[in-house]
């Protein structure tokens, strides 16, 4: 039946979820729809990876010259706005400090984090959103542990997050986010329902009042809130807003694959739309390079592995933007690539032996004693991987190599080698509704839609036209809690 209550929610992914436990801590009633019937959306999927400053997790990387190039290279690029020139001068004093210092631990603050942002997005995100996220990111990760989140301490690069700031929850999913924030938000009261569908938003003088949604029964009710949050993410697995939107891949149709959840169809971007809602960065579509094809693999992570082609040659700096990355992929022999990995990363990412067994018996995962057994099983020439293992050896020792990499870890020279193969997929839509620093969403006057808020990947502006390696997963949970305690202060 109808209902009245503080707070909507729309979606239980990161975003959804993390909003609910924010408004309820503010003091609001709160109802969560969740269309699926399950919750979790892509935030469940995703390898949860959290990229944040963190002083303390972050200690035990070192800086070396080739990370300190990267860091000179970003300060000397010119400025193309105000609020960019005053980033890079905040990034350098910060800089030239730690310089002085004598560290040699990784140089990382919020500003250099944002700094890598803008410049992976190509400049055109916005930054005062880009420094929310930023400058939020250690304090929400401190309210997600007392809210029951727990880390993998390791701090790591995950792919396309071209620092070390990647931080991971214990079991390596995004699940562990889901099953906190839920937990915590029946707890604090929240009311969750599954299978239950938003519609289309209510808007009385202006202001968002509901939504109208299609209950796990089938009827239509009516649900009277104080202020709604949109936290329905992307719409990766809708292929026809995918070609209607695309302005940067040649074909985003049903050939190219999505690792998306089925329920990624941008409804929030269309109900958004539908009360004026603005919308920005839309044709920035993200592939992820990694979509598995054998079905198997080690890790996600770039300091001890490298991308191979057909050919058994690599052919791009792995530890780059995704975007790089997915099209370098796409221009390979049937868009293949393989994952090269050793025992040195299965030792550090923990893998049980008895899940190793059940990917290379299930032909999953290809395994060899030697590069030459490896090479047959993966079926690609011996010589030309035997030659591309060495010189990446011999790179490793001169941490420099001729794809311009910046991330060292181990050579690959313990065996058992492992290889799984992959080829890139649509994963994140960059662009949505567009919000403010209090995520509230704007017309196309930039003026606010009172009652309106949104969070997580419906939203656009932050990630411009490529987003970096585990900001997802911040923003989506930044922005939630930002956006829950704005809705429950709304009258
Ligand atoms: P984010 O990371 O931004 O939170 P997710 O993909 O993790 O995004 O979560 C979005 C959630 O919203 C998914 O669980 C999805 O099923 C849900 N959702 C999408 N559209 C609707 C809708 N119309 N009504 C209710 N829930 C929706």
């Amino acid at each position: 039946q109808d209902s009245d209550v503080d707070v909507l929610v729309i979606g239980a992914g990161g975003a959804g979820l993390s909003a609910a436990v924010s408004a309820t801590e503010n003091g609001a009633s709160v109802i969560v729809v969740e269309k699926m019937s399950m919750m979790g959306g892509n935030t469940l999927r995703s390898g949860g990876a959290f990229n944040s400053y963190d002083p303390e997790g972050q200690a035990s990387t070192k800086m070396d010259d080739s990370l300190k190039a990267t860091v000179e290279k970003l300060l000397a690029v010119e400025p193309v706005s105000d609020a960019h020139k005053q980033l890079i001068e905040d990034v350098q004093k910060q800089y030239d400090e730690y310089l002085a210092s004598g560290s040699d631990s990784l140089f990382d603050s919020p500003e250099w984090h944002a700094l890598q942002t803008l410049d992976a997005g190509d400049y055109i995100g916005n930054i005062d959103l880009i420094l929310t996220l930023t400058r939020n990111t250690l304090d929400t990760k401190k309210w997600l542990t007392a809210n029951g989140t727990t880390w993998d301490p390791t701090i790591r690069t995950v792919i396309g997050a071209l620092w070390n700031r990647s931080a991971q929850t214990t079991n390596v999913s995004g699940a562990d986010f889901i099953a906190a924030l839920s937990t915590q938000a029946e707890k604090n009261g929240a009311q969750i329902y599954l299978d239950t569908k938003a519609e289309s938003l209510l808007q009385e003088n202006g202001k968002v009042v509901g939504a109208t949604i299609t209950n796990a029964e089938g009827k239509t009710v009516t649900v009277n809130a104080k202020s709604v949050v949109m936290a329905t993410g992307g719409f990766a697995a809708n292929v026809e807003m995918r070609v209607k939107y695309n302005t940067e891949w040649d074909d985003l149709g049903e050939t190219i694959a999505t690792n998306n959840h089925p329920g990624a169809t941008g409804d929030g971007i269309v109900m958004g739309e539908a009360v004026g809602a603005d919308l920005v960065d839309m044709g920035w579509i993200q592939l992820m390079p990694l979509f598995p094809v054998s079905g198997g693999g080690i890790s996600g992570y770039v300091n001890n592995a490298i991308y191979v082609n057909k050919e058994g040659q690599r052919y791009v700096n792995e530890d780059n933007r995704r975007d790089v990355l997915a099209q370098g992929a796409l221009n390979q022999t049937d868009k293949i690539f393989f994952v090269i990995n050793d025992q040195t990363e299965i030792d550090s990412v923990q893998i049980p032996q008895a899940n190793l067994d059940y990917m290379v018996e299930n032909g999953m995962l290809f395994k060899g004693d030697t590069i030459e057994e490896l090479a047959e099983n993966m079926g690609v020439p011996a010589d030309n991987l035997k030659k591309t293992i060495e010189d990446y050896g011999k790179a490793v020792d001169a941490q420099q190599d001729e794809f311009g990499r910046a991330t060292w870890g181990a050579r690959l020279d313990n065996p058992p080698y492992y290889a799984a193969s992959y080829t890139p997929a649509v994963h994140h839509t960059m662009g949505g509704l567009r919000i403010n620093t209090e995520a509230q969403v704007l017309n196309a006057s930039g003026e606010v839609i009172p009652g309106f808020y949104a969070a997580g990947e419906v939203t656009g502006g932050i990630h411009g036209t490529n987003r970096v390696g585990g900001n997802a997963v911040p923003d989506a949970l930044v922005f939630g809690k930002i956006a829950g305690a704005n809705a429950a202060a709304q009258k």
